[in-house]
């Protein structure tokens, strides 16, 4: 099977979670499983452009993604944390989430000037959580002009707002 229909089967959708009105797209379901796992990891490894050279990860379920990639492809991974997690000397951006706000953090000098850098998470749904990671990664100095995700939600334009920054957004599941 390649259209990823096997892959779309394994998450559930979870109604008024985590309101009233919101469909959840639950991954739990997927990571349970070994062989859906490996696959999604083995499919997205293979949308990702060759110059990749280092694979920036959101917390939480985006720190899956960027390490089966990372670990699949020998690349070195980043990590953009929730806020208070990361030690050293770091900048942070606050955005918008589909219900509510959020932050994420990013150390300084982890990244080096011109590095081209791929952004993954689990889901983009309103693009505001890639898109603070984008804007992170370029005040950090790297370059990011792709983001990969296992799923997309194209109705709430996730994609196209990363377009209208210059980053081309590829998904496993839309
Ligand atoms: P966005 O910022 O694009 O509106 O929302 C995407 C972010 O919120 C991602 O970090 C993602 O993990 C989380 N998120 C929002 N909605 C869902 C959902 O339905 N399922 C999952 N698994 N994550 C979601």
């Amino acid at each position: 099977m390649t259209d990823n229909s096997d892959l779309a089967a394994l998450i559930r959708a979870i109604p008024d979670y985590p309101k009233p009105g919101i469909i959840f797209r639950d991954v739990s379901t997927l990571l349970l499983d070994g062989p859906g796992f490996r696959a999604t990891i083995d499919r997205m490894a293979a949308m990702v452009p060759a110059d990749t050279s280092l694979i920036a990860g959101i917390e939480a379920r985006g720190f899956i993604v960027a390490a089966g990639l990372s670990y699949a492809l020998g690349l070195g991974k980043l990590m953009l944390r929730k806020p208070g997690k990361l030690p050293g000397e770091k900048i942070g951006t606050d955005y918008e989430l589909e219900y509510g706000t959020d932050r994420i953090e990013m150390h300084l000098g982890q990244v080096q000037p011109g590095q081209k850098i791929l952004l993954v998470d689990d889901l983009i749904a309103t693009g505001g959580t890639a898109m603070a990671g984008i804007d992170l990664i370029r005040r950090g100095g790297g370059v990011v002009d792709t983001a990969l995700f296992i799923v997309d939600l194209p109705d709430l334009g996730g994609a196209v707002k990363l377009r209208s920054a210059g980053v081309e957004s590829r998904s496993l599941i839309a």
